[in-house]
């Protein structure tokens, strides 16, 4: 049995002053594997209280000073990456195929941030005046549980950049990894008090970090509907926010598209993380004369998408973290078909043989109207739905008719012709032929799916207040 009974504050792990027990279920069979005891409002203000004091000496820094903190973090995280990744697949069921990529991106994120840093200046002269862009002050980092450490590396790394101290609250059901990853900045010898980590609940360590006047800025990965809480509570004192949020990404398959390529490409980037991905691309839009043709594909391809345990290296898809999570995916499913979309392959329960785990069979439906709730809904599971559409103007419409705009993917075998859907696409970071990840590249939102941006210039702009001194 695993216990977790330790928050991480002023550069201590201490027993918190929270006594509420949280139980840890295994996604693969559903047996308790053990517990963790979660922080509360008193942890968090002791936490913000050590940050503050940390924020005095560490915004003082130089930028040489951090870039060696982050050099130290990028090894230490390198030489951990196998039990960061092992402990993912453990803890939310996220496939080893993913999970490794998500570690690996963790340590080129503090290779982009170091770069970043080094060529940036804290001192500029804009017009006739100076401009000083100092940091924010104490940041809130609020996290999901999906991939939950690749998130805390994008923010922490980024704070530090800036010289921000930080109060990290990840979410109740990602203790696991985040003791592992709170041992890795321990182990870089930051100072007391610049990094805490406090797990919790949303509605108990989320609000207080959210409602304390000194907390600075919060920055929030999680669901549209939790962003909106936390903007509203921000304002009282006036909190810089921003958002990662919710999205239903389209994914456009031009008419010259090799759908021999593209097909396989989009169904696994509509099971990204098991569907459990913010980016998931979860619509196709396919040109109408073209659909039976991907429909055909699309059915071959799932034959050869291995639906199991995630620790097995070959799995594409999953558990669903939770069973709640397994349930919403089950009703969603019934939803579409209620609505008229054709199930293609997949449908309601669980594959045969996993019965025990939170497994969804991978499922496609076809003939999806864009205005139906499972083309416009976030699933966050293995549900891709096929749209078709008539012409390519027709096809940017479908694609931006919705209420998010976080990610989106063209096809076609010109580049040229998807720059030119790509820029019609209201979306914030849209991959042409394919899935890739920069560290440099801004990431974020358009509408709904959030404010701001993270990663690179742009991400560590965020977590900087510039003043102008005027002569
Ligand atoms: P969630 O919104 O339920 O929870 C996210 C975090 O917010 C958790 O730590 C939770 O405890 C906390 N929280 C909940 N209520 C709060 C409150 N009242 N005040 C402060 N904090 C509170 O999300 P989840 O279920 O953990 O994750 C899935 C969601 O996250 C999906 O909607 C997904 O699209 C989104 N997501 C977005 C991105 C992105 O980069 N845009 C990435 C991953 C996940």
């Amino acid at each position: 049995m695993t216990t977790i009974d330790k928050v991480y504050i002023n550069g201590e792990f201490v027993t918190p002053h929270g006594t509420q027990r949280f139980d840890l279920i295994s996604p693969v069979t559903n047996q308790k594997t053990g517990e963790a005891v979660l922080g509360d409002e008193v942890d968090t203000q002791n936490a913000i209280a050590a940050a503050k004091d940390a924020y005095k000496t560490f915004s003082k820094t130089t930028k040489e000073e951090r870039i060696s903190y982050l050099e130290k973090l990028r090894a230490i995280v390198s030489r951990r990456e196998k039990d960061l990744t092992n402990v993912m697949v453990e803890e939310y069921g996220g496939t080893f195929q993913f999970c490794s990529m998500v570690s690996q991106n963790m340590v080129s994120d503090f290779s982009a941030m170091i770069d970043v840093l080094k060529n940036f200046d804290f001192e500029q002269t804009v017009g006739n005046s100076k401009v000083y862009l100092q940091p924010v002050g104490v940041v809130g980092i609020i996290i999901p549980w999906n991939m939950s450490n690749g998130f805390i590396v994008t923010k922490l790394s980024t704070a530090i950049a800036a010289g921000c101290t930080v109060v990290v609250k990840p979410s109740e059901m990602s203790t696991q990894q985040t003791q592992i990853i709170a041992e890795c900045f321990h182990e870089a010898g930051l100072p007391k008090g610049v990094i805490n980590f406090v797990n919790g609940l949303g509605d108990v360590v989320g609000a207080e970090l959210t409602g304390n006047t000194n907390v600075s800025k919060i920055a929030f990965t999680g669901s549209t509907a939790v962003g909106k809480i936390i903007a509203k509570g921000a304002v009282d004192s006036m909190k810089r926010v921003t958002l990662e949020l919710g999205g239903k990404s389209p994914n456009v398959i031009l008419d010259d598209a090799n759908l021999q390529e593209a097909i396989p490409t989009a169904i696994f980037a509509a099971y990204l993380n098991s569907g459990q991905a913010c980016a998931a691309a979860t619509r196709l839009l396919v040109p109408e004369s073209k659909l039976e043709e991907v429909n055909a594909i699309a059915k071959a391809v799932i034959q050869n998408i291995k639906v199991g345990n995630p620790k097995d290296v070959d799995t594409v898809v999953g558990p669903m973290v939770n069973k709640k999570q397994y349930e919403r995916v089950q009703d969603y499913i019934r939803i579409g078909q209620q609505e008229g979309a054709t199930l293609l392959v997949g449908g309601e329960g669980k594959p045969e043989g996993l019965e025990d785990g939170n497994y969804v069979k991978a499922t496609i439906f076809t003939n999806v109207k864009n205005d139906m709730r499972i083309a416009q809904e976030e699933i966050f599971g293995p549900v891709l739905s096929i749209i078709p559409y008539k012409d390519e103007e027709d096809a940017i419409a479908i694609a931006n008719d919705t209420s998010y705009g976080l990610a989106a993917y063209v096809s076609s075998a010109s580049k040229e012709r998807a720059y030119h859907v790509a820029s019609q696409i209201d979306a914030g970071r849209i991959c042409i032929n394919g899935i890739s990840h920069d560290s440099k590249a801004p990431f974020g939102g358009f509408k709904q799916s959030g404010i701001g941006r993270e990663y690179g210039i742009f991400g560590l702009e965020e977590y900087l207040e510039p003043k102008a001194i005027l002569e």
